[in-house]
């Protein structure tokens, strides 16, 4: 394993702050294909950070005790924002700049600009596929999933299926996605997945394990690792359209109780949650499935306010199991 700053930089107070990049090479001259593993845009954000762990981790033995496996070239970014990362913040701190609208265009030439720069000119010259790895905030709960923006998916759904993901979401595009890593590397015909789960700040070993064997399998489908032993076992995930996905949303200010965790068989009718009035004894809001399906969303922070997001569910039809 190589590791090599991609972006170095001084801080104010003298510190000095890099962006590590960790590279296995192939074995072939030319590698049959290179992959990238990017996680901690978004510095709250740290399932990708341990699964960025548990893959340096298995690769690095590989390499030592089967260095033929790699017919590819594996680059991993495990913490890209390393300032957001140490605070644990969303944002970059002091210039409170979300490095993941940075990307593409002109966004002038603040620290955060720069090395979004960077960092998207870095990708683009060293692979062919990228992962980006995201977690959700403290509000809501998602199931392991990725989201693609609509028009994108027949490009990128054949290999979103090989990484062991319980639901793929082909997701409306909207404007505000253009300043994004995953939307500037796949207009660079970077094939970029995007990946969200679990909550921000907290870390879910069984989502993070199953990622990870969602991501072997990936880079045996891409002939980057090949002969390693066994196969990862992976399930093929639920595929959710625009209009399958149904967002249920608080109608009242109060406190949100979930009854129900992220379930793959939701029925009809089924519980979810109440929304309680603060101030007295009523239930304002039951909160119920308008359809069977999968409950890949559930609020996880109780203070709500009207037109809050509760849950999501990715209704049923014949194309989901
Ligand atoms: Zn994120």
């Amino acid at each position: 394993m190589e590791s090599r700053a991609i972006v170095s930089y001084q801080t104010p107070s003298g510190q000095r702050v890099e962006v590590v990049k960790q590279t296995f090479s192939s074995v072939r001259k030319r590698p049959a294909k290179r992959v990238a593993f990017v996680s901690g845009l978004h510095g709250n954000e740290l399932e990708g950070i341990y699964l960025c762990h548990l893959l340096i981790r298995y690769l690095q033995n590989l390499q030592r005790t089967q260095p033929k496996a790699f017919q590819g070239e594996v680059h991993i970014y495990p913490a890209v924002n390393p300032q957001a990362i140490s605070a644990g913040s969303r944002l970059w701190p002091f210039f409170s700049q979300d490095i993941n609208r940075q990307f593409g265009g002109d966004n002038g030439n603040s620290l955060p600009a720069q090395s979004a720069s960077e960092l998207l000119d870095d990708l683009k010259s060293s692979v062919d596929i990228a992962v980006d790895f995201h977690a959700s905030n403290l509000h809501l709960k998602e199931a392991p999933q990725i989201r693609i923006l609509d028009g994108l998916h027949k490009n990128l759904l054949p290999l979103a299926i090989q990484c062991n993901v319980d639901l793929i979401w082909v997701h409306p595009a909207s404007p505000m996605f253009e300043s994004t890593l995953g939307y500037n590397l796949n207009q660079a015909r970077v094939k970029t997945l995007v990946i969200e789960t679990g909550v921000g700040l907290r870390l879910h070993r069984k989502f993070a394990d199953q990622l990870f064997q969602g991501m072997l399998n990936l880079l045996h489908h891409t002939g980057v690792l090949v002969d390693t032993g066994s196969l990862p076992k992976i399930d093929p995930p639920v595929i959710a359209h625009p209009s399958q996905v149904a967002l249920l949303q608080s109608r009242y200010a109060g406190l949100f109780v979930g009854h129900s965790d992220l379930k793959k068989n939701v029925a009809k009718g089924e519980v979810i949650g109440e929304v309680l009035s603060a101030t007295d004894g009523e239930v304002l809001q039951e909160v119920t499935a308008p359809e069977s399906g999968f409950l890949f969303t559930v609020r996880e922070h109780p203070l709500v306010y009207p037109g809050a997001p509760l849950a999501r569910i990715a209704l049923r039809d014949e194309g989901c199991p």
